[in-house]
């Protein structure tokens, strides 16, 4: 279950990320980002963050801050590590394998985070 964003402290917060996000937003994408299959999760996160390094996040339109984006996401930085240790410099996508025992179902979700997050 997705903690509520109340709790991600962001009073110091330059990004104000909790006044661009309702729990309601959290809730959808958490969930929606968890129910991807795992290389579009980590797509998803390289699309997102230009480089490993970077403090600032995007989602739709907003800047989120590093704590907030992952808390938005429901992960921690490990999946951050993980989609930047297999970034293919040649397309920026994720280029490695799921390291846990499953396999991707097919690729008919090539339009699902457009589709259903609207990011930029
Ligand atoms: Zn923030």
């Amino acid at each position: 279950m997705p903690k509520s964003l109340k709790n991600v402290d962001c009073n110091k917060c330059f990004f104000k990320c909790s006044n661009s996000f309702t729990d309601e937003d959290h809730q959808q994408i958490c969930k929606e980002y968890q129910a991807a299959p795992y290389d579009r999760q980590k797509d998803f996160i390289l699309s997102r963050v230009p480089q490993c390094n970077i403090e600032r996040r995007r989602i739709r339109n907003e800047l989120l801050c590093n704590k907030f984006f992952l808390s938005t996401l429901c992960v921690s930085n490990g999946p951050l590590k993980t989609a930047f240790t297999h970034k293919s410099e040649a397309s920026g996508t994720f280029v490695g394998t799921d390291q846990r025992d499953h396999k991707t179902p097919p690729n008919k979700t090539s339009e699902y985070w457009t589709a259903k997050i609207r990011l930029t």
